[in-house]
This record gives structure tokens, C-alpha cells and sequence, in this order.
């Protein structure tokens, strides 16, 4: 007899500014932290649990109760109890008929049941209302009101009704629901949470790996060969001077890495005379990362401009700029000023500034603040065209840097080219393959391909 004047109440609720008693079945760390929150919030709770005595633990405007008993004062049930224990509540499964119970459990595996909690609840009180929410918000960010990096609120359920007034109590705790559609969702977001940075992983490990690549790349050509063949120390490179080569090399590289998939995509595109075959996964899940590898090339072209501007206060640099001048002096000999390299040292820095500059605009336009504020064109022209053109400055740079050097032997080292000139190699053939991929005999058949023509049609009209 309670059970249907009780969820109409909770129906209404939108309507007043009464809020509705809601039932927290399990008094531990999460049950006490919603509690909190949901009294602070102005809703009357009443908690369900094994012991109805009372702790200094529970929000004292709290009742607690056994679970039928508390399960009879709401339309609305969190189920704060780990799911090995579910089991409990099967001899409730009358108590429980036609309540909202709010699933909010998390796994320690990812899809570490064939069916989801929020399902397995389901199959426990059938007769209830089941809706997944509150997994992806932590009981010490709940307490402590760090809530600010997590306010989304992964929603789902069968049942619209249940899934309003839930999503009504997650926006008057100051979150955001996020409906996620039916209760087949729920596996899903069960597994966000322990999700370790998934887009992440790609690009930190390959910029991992090619650091260390690069690091005893320039240890063995600046450190250990000088030292055995022309005994000098210059172990001290490995705090300023191999990162600022390290710094730029990975930014350059990376940088190309985003526009590769892209320019591999096309040629898929091109041979197979279709965009309606899937790409192989790999290149699918490397166009899924491309925003996470240029934000870290950003992050290493932010550190090879921070180690640049420390150069002139080195002391080795401070040292070699004293000699050459002690050197003049000594020789009574002045060095006219050598306007080509001038010429060459401002190209290279203008082009270095240009291209930080762009880099720093393609980092912001790919925060979604700003990407959510500008079109599908104005994004492609910021991501495409712009980020060509910095892939065009950064590889400048670096070729005007090396400049001279790069046909010269004495640039070689035990047969090792200068750790730039490798950095090059990625970036010149995805812009040699993008400027061929620019004439019309290329271009426009590869446009027709990505509005949907086919060579040879799989299905005929
Ligand atoms: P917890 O501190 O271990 O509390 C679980 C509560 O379940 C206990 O306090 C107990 O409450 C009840 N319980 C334990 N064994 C039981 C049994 N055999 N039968 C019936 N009730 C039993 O766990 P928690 O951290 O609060 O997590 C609760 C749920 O919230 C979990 O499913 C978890 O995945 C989910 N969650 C937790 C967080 C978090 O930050 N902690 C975040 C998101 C989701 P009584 O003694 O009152 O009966």
C-alpha cells in the first residue's frame, strides 16, 4: 500500500520544492558521503543498513533503519553496498517492487562479469526499477566538494520516469547527468572509471620510448665521443643541452604523427576507390590519439622554448662567448659580422617563434571550452590547415638549423648523423605525400571518394 503513493510523491517532486526522502541502503563510505551531501542538499535521508544503531560516522539528521523498513519511506533507493552482495536483497524483492534502486557500483576489472551490476540487480528484484548513476564520482570528492574535474553524471535506465527523478536529485547536488540511454549502457560506464587515461596511453609511451631513444642517441655522438677521442668532459649536457635537443626533435616528430594517419587514410582511401571499408584498427585507434599527441609535441615544444631561454645564463655558454672575445683580443684580430649566418640564426629563430606561436593555437583550439564554440568547418581549418602550416614552420626551423651542416662529414659521428636530421625524416615525407596529395589528379577523386563515390560499387542500385 505504500509503495504507489510514494513514488508518486517522488514524481511530483519536480513540481515542489518539498524534497522527497531519499533511502540509502549501506552505511559505508559511500552511503555516508551522498548522505551528507543529499541533506545538505535539503533532502531527508534514511538509511538502510544490517545494524540500525547509529554512529558518529552517519549524518545526524539521518535515520537509520533496517533495510525494509528504510526501503518503505522512499520512492528511491541507493544501493551504496558492493555487488557480491546483492544477494541480500532478493528476500527484499517485495519491499523493493516498483522502487527506483539506484545502482552506483564499480568493478575492480573491466568487464569483470558477463553482465553489467546495474543488469545483475535487475535480475535480483525484478519488479524494481533499476537506473546506474553516481559511479563516476568519488565518495572523498562527494565530502570534500573537490567535485570540480568530475561533475558529469553517467545516467541510464530502461525506465524514463526512474531515470528523471534521478537525474533531478544529480542536478540539485550541483552535478551534471549525462543520459546515457538504456540499462545496456550500464556495462559501459561501469568500465569508465577504471579506465587509466585510455587515449593517453599511445602517445606517452611512444614519446617514452623515443626519449630514451633520442637521450643515448646524443649521449653517444655529444658525450662519449668527444670524450674518447678528443678527452673532453662534457657530461654536463645531460641537464641542459641533450633535453634541449631531445625537447624539439620530439615535438617535431610527434607533431608529424598527427598528420600521418590522416595522410595514410587518404591513400587507403585512394587504392581502395572507397570510404565505405574500415580502416585496419590500428589506424583507427592512432586517429582516435591524434589530439593527445599533439597536446604532449605542444608540452615539448613549451620545454625546448623554456630551455632555450636559459642558454645566454650557462655558464659553458658564458664561457665560450669570454673566450672568443679573450681570443680576438689575444690574435688583436676582429671576425667581421657574417651576414649570411645572421641571416640563417634570425630565419630560424623567426621560424621557431612562428611555429610555437601555432602550436600554442592549435593546443587551445583543441580544449573543448573553445572547440565547442566554433564550427565543424572553423575546427577543420584550425586543425588541418593551421596545423600544417606549423608542421611546415617547425620542419623549416629545423632545417635552417642544421642548414650547412647536413651534407658535411665532420657532422658524423661513428657514422651517426646529427639526432635533428633523423627528426626530419617523419615530418618531410608527411608533408612530400600531403603536397602530392594536393594536385587535382589526387585530390579530386579523393574528394568524390569521401562524398561516397565508389569505383565499384558493392551494392547496385
Ligand atoms: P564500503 O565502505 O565497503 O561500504 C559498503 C556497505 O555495504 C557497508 O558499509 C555495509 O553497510 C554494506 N554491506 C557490507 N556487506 C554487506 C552484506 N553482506 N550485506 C548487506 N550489506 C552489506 O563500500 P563503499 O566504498 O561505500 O562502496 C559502496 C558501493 O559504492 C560499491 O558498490 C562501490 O563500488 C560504489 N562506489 C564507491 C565509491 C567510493 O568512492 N567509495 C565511488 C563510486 C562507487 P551496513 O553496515 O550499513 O549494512
Amino acid at each position: 500500500m505504500n509503495k504507489i503513493p510514494s513514488n508518486i510523491m517522488a514524481l511530483a517532486s519536480n513540481t515542489s520544492n518539498k524534497r522527497e526522502t531519499v533511502c540509502i541502503f549501506g552505511t559505508g563510505d559511500f552511503g555516508r558521503a551522498l548522505g551528507h551531501k543529499l541533506i545538505q542538499c535539503g533532502y531527508p535521508v534514511v538509511f538502510g543498513s544490517r545494524s540500525t544503531q547509529t554512529s558518529s560516522l552517519i549524518p545526524k539528521d539521518a535515520e537509520v533503519l533496517s533495510h525494509a523498513e528504510a526501503a518503505q519511506k522512499a520512492a528511491i533507493i541507493i544501493i551504496a553496498i558492493q555487488r557480491q552482495h546483492y544477494n541480500f536483497l532478493a528476500p527484499l524483492a517485495e519491499n523493493l517492487h516498483g522502487k527506483v534502486l539506484v545502482d552506483i557500483s564499480n568493478n575492480l576489472k573491466i568487464n569483470q562479469y558477463p553482465e553489467s551490476n546495474a543488469e545483475y540487480l535487475a535480475q535480483i528484484v525484478p519488479g524494481a526499477k533499476i537506473v546506474k548513476a553516481f559511479n563516476t564520482v568519488s565518495a572523498w570528492a562527494l565530502q570534500s566538494g573537490t567535485l570540480d574535474a568530475s561533475r558529469q553524471v553517467f545516467v541510464c535506465g530502461n525506465d524514463m520516469e526512474a531515470k528523471q527523478m534521478v537525474m533531478d536529485i544529480v542536478r540539485a547536488l550541483g552535478l551534471t547527468p549525462l543520459d546515457q540511454g538504456s540499462l545496456l549502457a550500464a556495462q559501459e560506464i561501469e568500465n569508465y572509471p577504471l579506465k587509466l587515461f585510455p587515449m593517453w596511453k599511445f602517445p606517452i609511451l611512444l614519446s617514452l620510448g623515443l626519449t630514451t631513444f633520442f637521450f643515448f642517441y646524443c649521449l653517444i655522438r655529444d658525450v662519449i665521443y668527444p670524450y674518447i677521442y678528443e678527452n673532453k668532459d662534457f657530461s654536463f649536457f645531460i641537464a641542459i643541452s641533450i633535453p634541449n635537443r631531445i625537447c624539439p626533435i620530439l615535438a617535431l616528430i610527434l607533431l608529424a604523427l598527427v598528420y600521418l594517419p590522416g595522410v595514410l587514410a587518404a591513400i587507403i582511401q585512394l587504392y581502395r576507390g572507397t570510404k565505405y571499408r574500415r580502416f585496419p584498427d590500428w589506424l583507427d585507434k592512432w586517429m582516435l590519439c591524434r589530439k593527445q599527441l599533439g597536446l604532449v609535441a605542444l608540452a615539448f615544444a613549451s620545454l625546448h622554448v623554456v630551455y632555450t631561454l636559459v642558454i645566454p645564463i650557462r655558464s659553458f655558454v658564458r664561457w665560450r662567448i669570454i673566450s672568443y672575445t679573450v681570443s680576438q683580443a689575444l690574435n688583436n684580430k676582429t671576425e667581421p659580422l657574417d651576414t649570411t649566418n645572421a641571416w640563417l640564426s634570425d630565419s630560424y629563430l623567426a621560424l621557431g617563434i612562428l611555429g610555437f606561436f601555432f602550436f600554442v593555437l592549435l593546443g587551445i583550439t583543441s580544449l573543448p571550452s573553445v572547440s565547442n564554440n566554433v564550427n565543424w568547418r572553423e575546427f577543420r581549418f584550425v586543425q588541418s590547415k593551421l596545423g600544417y602550416l606549423t608542421l611546415v614552420l617547425c620542419t623549416a626551423h629545423t632545417l635552417v638549423y642544421g642548414g650547412k651542416w647536413f651534407l658535411s662529414p665532420s657532422s658524423y659521428r661513428w657514422y651517426l648523423p646529427n639526432a635533428y636530421m633523423l627528426s626530419l625524416i617523419v615530418p618531410c615525407i608527411v608533408l612530400v605525400v600531403k603536397f602530392v596529395l594536393i594536385f587535382p589528379c589526387l585530390d579530386k577523386p579523393l574528394m568524390q571518394i569521401r562524398q561516397g563515390w565508389e569505383r565499384n560499387p558493392q551494392y547496385s542500385s
